[in-house]
């Protein structure tokens, strides 16, 4: 059977990957992994679906069993890609679609050259500000982080295959597609 095509989509925080991943989730194209994390379930994230919420300790130990395909410490959470369902997915000949920040896609791209990297990019900086500066109830020392560290991933572009930008979701969805079949 045809191997699958595995597509990473990563770039800022805040800037809709999370939206693009749940409408893309109705068409039934993609496999999705789901990643462990060390970070606390948001209101209505169920174990196993959203993530698997898992210790600190926990993480470490999959750490050292070489459980991950790739992981990272982000906004002080640690967030991985189990590797094996990854793998079998593929081998199954499905698409399997990661939607994970920065670090985490340099790993993927190191360690599966034939990855796909998809940059999501904002329509621009200041949409992408509007974004993290209105989410939620984060305090203004947050904010200031999210938006640090937004800037600085937004430089990381130049490193993927295809950078799409975030004007419309559905268009979004219409090219993920279209790069997973071509
Ligand atoms: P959130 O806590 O908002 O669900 O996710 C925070 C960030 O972690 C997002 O940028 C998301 O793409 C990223 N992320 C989610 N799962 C993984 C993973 O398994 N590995 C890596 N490296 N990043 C992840």
């Amino acid at each position: 059977m045809k191997r699958g095509k595995l597509i990473v989509l990563s770039g800022p925080g805040g800037v809709g990957k999370s939206t693009i991943v749940q409408e893309l989730k109705k068409r039934d194209h993609f496999y999705f992994s789901v990643s462990a994390t060390t970070r606390e379930p948001r209101p209505g994230e169920v174990d196993g679906e959203a993530y698997h919420f898992v210790t600190p300790s926990q993480f470490q130990r999959m750490i050292d069993a070489r459980h991950f395909l790739e992981w990272a410490d982000f906004a002080g959470a640690r967030y991985g890609t189990p590797r094996q369902p990854v793998l079998d997915a593929l081998t199954d000949g499905k698409d399997v679609l990661l939607e994970i920040e920065i670090e985490g896609a340099r790993q993927v791209k190191q360690s599966m050259p034939e990855a796909m990297m998809v940059f999501l990019q904002p329509p621009s900086m200041t949409e992408l500000e509007q974004r993290i500066t209105n989410r939620g109830t984060d305090t203004p020392e947050r904010i200031a982080a999210r938006l640090a560290l937004a800037r600085a991933e937004m430089a990381a572009a130049g490193e993927f295959d295809h950078i799409l930008t975030n004007h419309r979701v559905d268009e979004v969805i219409q090219s993920l597609v279209s790069l997973a079949t071509s």
